[in-house]
């Protein structure tokens, strides 16, 4: 059977307990209204999507819908969740299952949706549950505890809830004006079992502000590369670090070609240029620099900017000496400059058998990619930077 379920999305909360409305707080670029309606659009077994919202809102409801397909109609619903599901049924074409869902579930999966319609396919009524974690107390009043159910017996049930539409009018009759925080209470009072099929805990309802999780921050990568040549009457200074060998580096700062590639990554995921303009070799200010310093300076600019970097990874590029023994130390001193714990930092060597300028000795080269996030707002210092405090 194809399309044998159409899906009311119950949008008609109140929020009152979120001071705002839940339903239209975006959630990685989409509304949560839009992702629990979303979930259902496309599937062969759903004819379409009724949505019951708020009278006031149903302009800003279609709004935020715009371009869904599979969406039937969008209704005024009422004061009560019944009154909401009531009126939407009354627009729904005629297919023999209905599923109801909260509009407050945005994370519902495809995999949570095949088993309730599957359960509800063979029992009329089905709703997803997951088994309760915490121990629940019966306390009536709220002050005094008067039994602890066992557990084991106890589970939450979640949305979509799906129903044979025949026992849900049923069931919808006999309820007339009581009361019901979920669709499975109408039928239980009718005396219509319900099914229960597996939930998932990340199917949970957005209620209170911390239910929303924290924006996607986002990020961007860079990449960095350099050369100095290799010459004699000068130190060899890789990461910071002095490695003794007969030649060192040509430059104009220190000549750390690996933190200069690190730089220019950083400044690149940025979108901030490169080394050449923020420490000009023409600038006598930066004559014999050390190359970690300027890096702290890259680190602050970041800062200032809302960047902070995430992670490096490093290649240098060196036929001799033999870099293995100070790549633990080169990491630890990039990644204190950064402000960011050693696990950020990767720094490898290779050789080029023998091949090209590096092969031949008269030449290091480095490469680097970095990725930077949005520090989010009003946060000044990354975690590790507090540790160190
Ligand atoms: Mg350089």
């Amino acid at each position: 059977m194809k399309g044998q379920v159409t899906v009311i999305v119950a949008a008609g909360g109140s929020s009152s307990r979120m001071g705002f409305d839940k339903l239209f707080c975006p959630i990685g670029g989409k509304s949560a209204l839009r992702r629990s309606v979303e979930a259902f659009c496309g599937r062969p077994d759903v004819r379409g999507v009724v949505v019951a919202a708020r009278r006031e809102r149903l302009k800003d409801v279609e709004k935020e819908l715009e371009g869904l397909p599979d969406i039937l109609a969008v209704t005024a619903g009422g004061a009560q969740r019944q009154d909401s599901v009531l009126a939407a049924l009354a627009v729904c074409p005629d297919t023999p299952y209905i599923a109801v869902h909260d509009a407050a579930r945005p994370f519902v999966s495809r995999e949570v949706i095949d088993r309730v319609f599957q359960k509800a396919f063979e029992t009329g009524a089905a709703a997803p549950a997951v088994p309760v974690k915490d121990t629940v107390k019966y306390a009536p009043g709220g002050e005094w505890v008067k039994e602890t159910p066992d557990r084991r017996t106890l589970y939450a049930v979640q949305t979509p809830q799906v129903f044979r539409v025949d026992l849900y009018r049923r069931a919808l009759q006999s309820a007339q004006g009581r009361e019901a925080t979920d669709d499975c209470m109408l039928l239980e009072a009718a005396g219509i079992p319900v099914a229960l099929s597996e939930g998932d805990y990340a199917n949970y309802k957005i209620t209170t502000p911390e239910d929303i999780p924290k924006e996607v921050r986002p990020m961007r990568v860079g990449h960095g590369y350099d050369v100095h040549r290799l010459t004699e009457g000068r130190e060899l200074i890789l990461g910071g670090e002095h490695i003794p060998f007969e030649k060192g580096l040509l430059g104009h700062s220190d000549a750390d070609v690996l933190t200069h590639a690190v730089m220019d990554a950083l400044l690149g995921a940025a979108a901030l240029g490169d080394i050449g303009m923020h420490f000009p070799d023409s600038d006598p200010a930066y004559a014999g620099a050390d190359s970690v310093q300027l890096l702290k300076k890259v680190a602050a600019l970041l800062r200032q900017k809302g960047w902070r970097p995430v992670n490096l990874d490093a290649t240098i590029v060196c036929q001799r000496p033999r870099l293995a023994p100070w790549l633990p130390a080169m990491r630890e001193r990039l990644a204190a400059a950064l402000a960011l714990s050693p696990d950020g930092v990767n720094i490898k060597a290779t050789t080029e058998e023998g091949l090209g300028f590096t092969g031949s000795g008269e030449g290091v080269a480095a490469h680097c990619v970095a990725m930077l996030e949005k520090s989010a707002p009003g946060e000044k210092e990354t975690l590790v930077e507090r540790r160190r405090l």
